[in-house]
């Protein structure tokens, strides 16, 4: 068997088990609502405010002033989670990402999936490349199961391209960025391989640099973004 180091997450092909992700953990708020109820609690922290429906025109970098819905704000610490392309008028061109149809669907039957399998992907010649089936996360209980159905495509701009032109073309944008600007996420990172999981560990490496006054570049996760 051989094993190719080029899946961006993981391993392409494997030996044993052929289940994919078995050696992960996947986890889910209990809340029915899932993650709101704790995203609601943010603008009501002390020294917070959230913006909403609000719109960044432009960023003076040098003087560290952001014009959001005409009017001008000072910042000392920017942290970007969205493709650093646009931050900089795509200046060295537009970074491709991938996008995705969602379908959606629910069919009868407490489950269609065999037990312990979240997700399904597909490799061969089918338009989509997985399905999930959701109240395996959630825990709903119900008679009927809701599936969704991820179709690549130009929708969104979700998924950044592991391809070494496109992360070269991300890195000048980096570079651009002065000290203590940050770009995280897997869209301010522009890597594919950033989950959900990542961009709150790198939420908790910013908090800690700015703590001990340690700036290291816009990009906080070390090794694993450094390309040749
Ligand atoms: C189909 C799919 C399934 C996934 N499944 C999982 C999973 O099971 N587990 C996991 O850990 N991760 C998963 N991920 C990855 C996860 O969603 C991302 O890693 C995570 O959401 C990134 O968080 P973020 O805050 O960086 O960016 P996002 O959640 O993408 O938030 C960025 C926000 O910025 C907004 N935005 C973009 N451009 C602009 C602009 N110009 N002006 C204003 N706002 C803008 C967007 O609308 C968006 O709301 C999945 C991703 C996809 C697409």
């Amino acid at each position: 068997m051989i094993y190719l180091n080029r899946s961006p997450k993981g391993y392409t092909i494997k030996k044993g088990n052929e289940a994919a992700y078995d050696d992960r953990i996947s986890m889910y708020p209990t809340e029915k609502d899932g993650y709101n109820s704790y995203f609601d609690l943010i603008p009501k922290l002390k020294n917070v405010s959230v913006l909403f429906n609000s719109t960044l025109k432009s960023i003076n970098f040098k003087k560290k002033i952001a014009l959001i819905n005409n009017k001008k704000i000072n910042f000392d610490i920017l942290i970007n989670t969205i493709s650093p392309d646009t931050l900089f008028n795509f200046k060295h061109g537009k970074l491709k990402f991938i996008g995705r149809d969602l379908h959606t669907f629910v069919l009868p039957g407490k489950n269609a999936f065999p037990k312990d399998v979240f997700f399904i992907y597909f490799p061969n010649n089918e338009k989509f490349t997985r399905l999930v089936e959701y109240k395996k996360f959630t825990r709903h209980k119900s008679n009927n199961t809701l599936i969704g159905m991820e179709i690549p495509s130009s929708n969104g701009r979700y998924y950044p391209m592991p391809i070494l032109k496109e992360q070269r073309k991300a890195e000048k944008y980096f570079k651009m960025f002065p000290e203590w600007c940050y770009s995280i996420g897997r869209a301010g990172t522009y890597r594919y391989e950033v989950d959900i999981d990542d961009c709150i560990l790198q939420s908790i490496e910013i908090e800690k640099q700015i703590k001990d006054n340690i700036y290291n570049g816009p990009k906080v996760s070390g090794d694993q973004f450094k390309i040749s």
